[in-house]
């Protein structure tokens, strides 16, 4: 089984000059390709709305449209179509902006991310944009816990190799992490849930727990009990993605 890392939502801010990737997974299933999260799309490059304007402004976005999953994609020979689902962790545009690049591709989300989409009701509800499911997205909404994955509540979703759904409220009202099987490993993706790179030392706790949600000391133990487990964050170091492509 195949799973690759792209960066689809490159920044650099200003201060602190960090160099951080956002994270897109590519994962081959028996039905078809899906992606885990879409980073943004060309449309955020092409059309940008306020926020994604105010973002760029703030966070350093990389205004470069070859950056987009679907243009990375093509550059390796695979075109939109071979894109059969995307699960997205939450509906922020940086994670959700690509979907309209791929019209064919069902849409796999929680219910509550999808409600608090429609329905945006605090600051961080900003950078939801109805631009991305403007194409008439497919949905398919998740809602109660049917599984169990390392002690966490889970919705399995219907592919093989397993991929399951980990609700990680907090940063969002619906966010959930992603727990992939990769032969005889798991990856989880815990999203905007964790700091960058899972790397819980870079951002005091405070402001982690004010922006990802109250996930930190969980996902701190539990990568410290499963050394086994890949761990990884809605946005990553860009020399993760360098050494991704480089191996
Ligand atoms: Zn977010």
């Amino acid at each position: 089984m195949s799973v690759r890392f792209l960066d689809c939502a490159p920044v650099q801010p200003w201060w602190p000059r960090w160099d951080v990737g956002g994270t897109t997974i590519v994962v081959e299933t028996d039905q078809g390709m899906v992606l885990v999260d879409t980073g943004v799309g060309l449309h955020d490059h092409k059309h940008p709305n306020w926020i994604v304007r105010l973002f760029t402004l703030v966070f350093g976005l990389r205004r470069d449209p070859d950056t987009t999953a679907v243009r990375q994609l093509a550059r390796r020979g695979i075109a939109p179509e071979a894109v059969r689902h995307i699960v997205l962790t939450h509906l922020h545009f940086d994670h959700a902006g690509g979907l309209p690049d791929f019209p064919h591709a069902t849409i796999h989300v929680h219910q509550r991310e999808h409600q608090a989409f429609l329905h945006p009701r605090s600051w961080i509800d900003l950078a939801y944009d109805r631009a991305d499911v403007a194409h008439g997205a497919r949905w398919v909404l998740y809602d109660k816990p049917d599984a169990e994955w390392f002690g966490f509540e889970a919705i399995r979703l219907p592919f093989n190799p397993a991929i399951f759904m980990i609700p990680l409220f907090g940063h969002t009202r619906g966010l959930c992490g992603v727990a992939i099987q990769d032969g005889d490993r798991w990856l989880f993706q815990c999203a905007d849930a964790a700091p960058v790179s899972h790397d819980f030392g870079v951002t005091p706790a405070w402001l982690n727990r004010i922006v990802l949600g109250n996930h930190g000391p969980r996902l701190r133990a539990f990568a410290q009990e499963h050394p086994e487990v890949r761990m990884l964050a809605g946005h990553m170091w860009r020399r993760f993605f360098e050494q991704q492509a480089a191996g």
